[in-house]
């Protein structure tokens, strides 16, 4: 583990956290998890860590795409931006939720 990449926790994967489209990478691109590691967005406060898994997508009223993600150990539940580099058919296969 370094500042510029992290391992993926369901994966496996090793992610740079450079990503195309967002300042703040949280998730993986490969297969959308994330961790339950801020209580705001980048504040790395969070004592829970648990492993997020991508449960749906949501469209903003701008149009832009957001994948929601929650928390499998405290159901904490949060939007975040789809990267440039996200898998694009995992997030088609993403319900959308209203
Ligand atoms: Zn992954
Ligand atoms: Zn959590």
């Amino acid at each position: 583990m370094n500042e510029n990449s992290f391992i993926c926790e369901n994966c496996g994967k090793r992610v740079s956290l450079r990503a195309p489209g967002t300042h703040n990478r949280n998730h993986c691109p490969y297969c959308l998890y994330s961790l339950h590691l801020d209580n705001d967005p980048g504040d790395r406060r969070s004592v829970c860590r648990g492993k997020m898994a991508p449960v749906g997508k949501m469209y903003k009223k701008d149009g832009e795409e957001v994948v929601v993600h929650r928390c499998e150990r405290c159901g904490f539940e949060r939007r975040n931006r789809v990267a440039g580099d996200d898998d694009v058919e995992m997030v088609d296969k993403l319900p959308i939720l209203l």
